[in-house]
């Protein structure tokens, strides 16, 4: 599957099953990581299943737009309380997606500033 931010190939990086989905990890090329969802037909035979998982992919979507917009404020220079103000989320969770949303080996994500306390 293409990056959807550069376009280049991306690999699995990881692959977590769970019971109607399985999620999977990828990075491109340029170190751009981002999930994926896969769903088999078969699984979504009833309509409640089919919204269950609708509401899910949306939710996951939605978290991944704004765990997205978290990091882009960490790396433009804005601090863990002003971003955890900004979302209004716990400064715990901010420091968790960046966590997650960020590898220490990219150059792209260095130099987040820590809140100065
Ligand atoms: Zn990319």
């Amino acid at each position: 599957m293409r990056c959807p931010t550069c376009g280049a190939w991306s690999e699995v990086k990881e692959t977590r099953l769970n019971e109607a989905s399985t999620r999977r990890r990828r990075a491109c090329a340029n170190n751009h990581r981002f999930n994926t969802y896969e769903v088999l037909p078969s699984m979504l035979a009833s309509t409640r299943d089919r919204q269950s998982a609708t509401r899910k992919v949306k939710a996951a979507v939605e978290r991944f737009k704004r765990n997205t917009l978290i990091v882009k404020a960490l790396l433009s220079g804005s601090t863990v309380t002003e971003v955890a103000k900004v979302h209004g989320l716990t400064e715990a969770r901010i420091r968790q997606v960046r966590q997650t949303f960020t590898d220490p080996t990219n150059p792209d994500t260095n130099g987040i500033k820590e809140n100065p306390q």
